[in-house]
Parts: structure tokens; sequence; C-alpha cells
């Protein structure tokens, strides 16, 4: 039975602590962002504290057909926890409990409102790793990184959100509670249900708690930057380094925009002649640091690096780790908008991709920002454009295409670490077949028959 707007937030103050319970405008416009610059209206937000309390949201909204969003912290850059269709936003960021580290095990069982990088912070103190660690780490929610498959530059040694996830409690829009995985490093009992919810931006079921695989913490770590003249040279350097037989920890790229803006932001004495810089960490056993640093100092020689400097010190370290991790609020600084992709191509295509991306910023005549995670294959080309100028924009929009089809033509696919959400829902049909997208809809369906559970989102029904 559908239910008038109106009597949601009344509704919902039935179901739950009054409280917990918004529908004030006020409040209905604080959660009708993400961020990207979509924006809806949720009816009416419920800030849950417990699976048994997301149950008896998504039952009566299962019965009345009304939309339900789950929201972290609201850091999504594709409009995944924008409530398109409206309904309520089902705010996760409260339950924050680490419920438990079990440091013989290696694993943590979390709620899904812990802030990343406060997890990441108290599992340090045990002696142990959590290594997913999106820019956005003092914000986002581990929830969100579940839903989003979230990743960050040590994507390239230790993988990305997916490969911590051993088990899930989820609740579906049944307001069935689901436990699946759990601390068994080994688990092959029945399909893997845990990973399908892994990436899901929200449209499948609720995460309501998550056990987390941990690492011991490496001993030893050392910070590089490596400063090319030629763009070209460095991505070529990505692909040596990664063929050289060592796996950085990280390795990251920053083109001569980048730098300037970050240069431009910040005054950290970058080279702004430079066309690229690469931020290239090593870490583990002390000698084997030693060693693999060695190796990426003689390879980006080869390259032709202008210069290459370790850091001495975590002073130092974090001075490099600066310019990197300004690079967001940098170039959003250089114009009134910027729009960031997330391409993901082989890493060997590396090379390929900066030169198509240079070569379509001449084309629609536009400066296209490159940084990311080349070693892993994941860039962010990010055009700076004023949203406004709609000559601009549709130049933009054809901008975007290019990169997409180019990203597919090298191998590559739309997002590495971003999600679909609603912002790349159109271009869907380049990556995955029609059938495809078919069987998505046919697992969500089986899910979710009434479609309640962030309708939408990922492919355009
Ligand atoms: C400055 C900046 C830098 C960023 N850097 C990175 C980066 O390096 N790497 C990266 O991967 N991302 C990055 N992001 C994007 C964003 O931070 C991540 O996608 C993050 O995982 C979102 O977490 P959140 O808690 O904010 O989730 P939200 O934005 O609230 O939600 C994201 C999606 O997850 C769903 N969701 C949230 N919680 C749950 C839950 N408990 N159960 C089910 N579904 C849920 C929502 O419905 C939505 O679809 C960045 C964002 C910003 C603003």
């Amino acid at each position: 039975m559908a239910i008038a707007t109106r009597s949601l937030g009344a509704d919902l103050r039935r179901l739950l602590p009054p409280h917990q319970v918004f529908d004030g405008i006020e409040d209905r416009t604080l959660y009708a962002y993400d961020g990207t610059s979509l924006k809806a209206l949720p009816d009416a937000i419920a800030q849950v504290r417990s699976a048994a309390e997301v149950a008896a949201v998504l039952r009566f909204a299962s019965d009345h057909a009304v939309p339900v969003v789950p929201r972290g912290a609201g850091t999504g850059l594709s409009g995944g926890s924008v409530p398109a269709q409206g309904g309520i936003a089902l705010v996760l960021a409260g339950m924050r409990s680490i419920k438990e580290i079990d440091t013989s095990s290696m694993m943590a069982v979390v709620e899904p409102g812990v802030i990343t990088g406060v997890f990441q912070k108290t599992v340090e103190e045990a002696g142990l790793f959590y290594p997913p660690d999106p820019a956005s780490l003092n914000y986002c929610t581990l929830g969100g990184n579940i839903a989003e498959n979230a990743g960050g530059p040590h994507g390239v040694k230790y993988g990305v959100t997916k490969d911590y996830v051993l088990g899930l409690e989820v609740v579906v829009p049944s307001g069935d509670v689901l436990r699946l995985g759990g601390k068994q490093i080994k688990n092959v009992t029945g399909y893997n249900l845990v990973q399908l919810f892994v990436g899901s931006e929200g449209t499948l079921g609720v995460i309501t708690e998550a056990t987390l695989r941990l690492l011991p913490r490496p001993p030893a770590k050392k910070t590089m930057l490596a400063i090319f003249d030629r763009l070209d040279d460095a991505a070529t350097a990505v692909a040596g380094i990664m063929a050289g037989g060592v796996t950085p920890a990280t390795l990251e790229i920053m083109d001569q925009k980048s730098i300037n803006c970050v240069e431009d932001y910040l005054k950290l004495g970058l080279p702004r002649d430079a066309e690229a810089i690469l931020l290239i960490e090593v870490d583990g056993m002390p000698a084997a640091v030693e060693a693999e640093a060695e190796v990426i100092d003689r390879i980006c020689r080869e390259k032709g690096v202008r210069s290459f400097q370790t850091a001495k010190d975590t002073k130092e370290e974090d001075a490099l780790w600066k310019a990197r991790r300004s690079i967001s609020p940098a170039i959003s600084a250089a114009r009134p908008s910027k729009i960031g992709e997330d391409i993901s191509v082989p890493r060997s295509a590396i090379p390929a991709m900066v030169r198509e991306i240079q070569r379509i910023a001449k084309e629609y005549d536009l400066p296209i920002v490159i940084f990311g995670h080349a070693g892993d294959g994941n860039l962010h080309p990010n055009i700076l454009t004023d949203r406004r100028d709609h000559k601009e924009m549709e130049r933009v929009e054809r901008a975007i295409a290019a990169i997409f089809e180019a990203s597919v033509k090298l191998g590559g696919t739309l997002s590495g670490e971003h999600g679909i959400g609603l912002s790349k829902q159109s271009y869907m049909g380049l990556a995955v077949s029609n059938q495809t997208v078919k069987l998505m809809a046919d697992i969500k369906r089986a899910l979710d028959p009434k479609n309640i559970l962030n309708p939408g989102k990922i492919w355009r029904a």
C-alpha cells in the first residue's frame, strides 16, 4: 500500500525512538547531497542504531513501497546516497562501535558507521594494519567503503576493500537479517554471497556489521618522490617498476596541471615545469625495503627521471604525501566546478590512456588534470570547468564520453573505486552487455522484489 509522504515521519517515529527521525526541510536538505553536485531531497531521515531497527524500517518500507537510501558519511562520488526518488535516508553513521579486534585471528568485527581513519588508527595501536585507504578516510565510513568497494593508494600492493571483507551481517528488504561468512580465511560453503554485497552500492541490502581481515603492521617503509620532465617517461617508469619484480605499497602519479594546482593552493615548492611526479612507497622488512627502494631508484633513472628524492623521516614523508592528498581541494579551488572521473585500465595501458586523455583535452579544449593510482591502473582525470557555462558543459559531456570510450577500448572500465550510482549509469552500455545488466536486475529483483532499496541506481530501468 503506498503511503502519503507527509505521514512518513510520523510512521517512522512509531517504529524508532522519535529523536532518531527527522523530516524538517533543513534536515532533509542536509541529507540531499553526497560528494557530487547531485541533489534530491529525502522525505524523512531515519538514524538507526541496530540491525533490528534497520529491519523494522525495511519491513515497513517494503509493505508501503517507500524508497530507502542507505547512507554512511555521504562522501560518495557517484551519487549513491542521493535519494533520487525521495523516501527514507537511512543513516548508518551512528552505528560506530568497533566490537572486537581479534589479534590472534587478525580480524576485526565492526559496525558500518565506524570512520575508516579511526579504525585504521585503532588497529595500528594493536600492532596490526588495515590497508584500504581512500583519500576521504578521515570522514567516510567502513559501511560506505564496503558498499562502494573503496580503494586508495595501497591498492597496488594490498588490494581494495573487497580483499578484507570476510563476513557481513546484512539486512535485506524483506527485513530478514543474513549472517554471511565470518572469521574463516577459507570458505567455499555455497555461493560467495559476501562479495555479492561488496560494491553493491546499497541496492541489495543494508550492511549492519562486517568482519574485516587485518595484516601485521609492516615494520619499515620508505617514501620516494620521482620528478619527470615528460609525462610519458613517468608513465613508462610505472610500467617498468611493476615489471621490475618490485611491488610498491603505493605508486601514485600527478601530472603537471595537478602539480601546479597544488602549488597554487599550498606553495610546497613542487617543480611547476615538470610534466609529472611519481610518489612511491615501499614497505616490509627493513632489508627488503632498502633493496626495493634501490631497484625503483635505478628504474626511474633508466626512464629519464629528472630527480629522485627519498624522505629521511616521517616529517618529510608527511610533506611528500601532503601534495598528493591536497589534489582534490587544490583543483576544486582552481575553477568553479570540477568533474572527477575514475577510470581503471590494465596497468600496461597507463601510458596509452594518459596520451588519450591529453588528446581529448586538446580536442575539446578543456583543462583536464590527471592523477591517480598509476600502480594499479586507476586514473582520476578531472575536468576543470564551470557548470554555469552551458556551452562548455556540452563539450565536457562529450569529453567524458570520449574518456570512457578510450578506457573501454584499452581494456579498461568506467570505475575503479567510486562506483556507478547515478552519475555514470548512462555509460554502463559501453562496459557491460545487456545480458549482464539483465542478470544484475534479476539478482536485484530476487532480493528486493518491490525495488525499495536505493532504486534507480547503477543502471537505468
Ligand atoms: C575528497 C574525497 C576523496 C575521496 N577519495 C576516495 C578514494 O581515494 N578512494 C575511493 O574509493 N573513494 C574516494 N572517495 C569517495 C567516497 O569517500 C567513498 O566512496 C566512500 O566509500 C563513501 O563512504 P561514505 O561513508 O561516505 O558512504 P556514502 O557516500 O554515504 O554512501 C556511498 C554508497 O554506499 C551505500 N551505503 C553506505 N552505507 C551503507 C551500508 N551500511 N549498507 C549498505 N549500503 C551503504 C550508499 O547507499 C551509497 O550507495 C572520495 C570522496 C571525497 C569527497
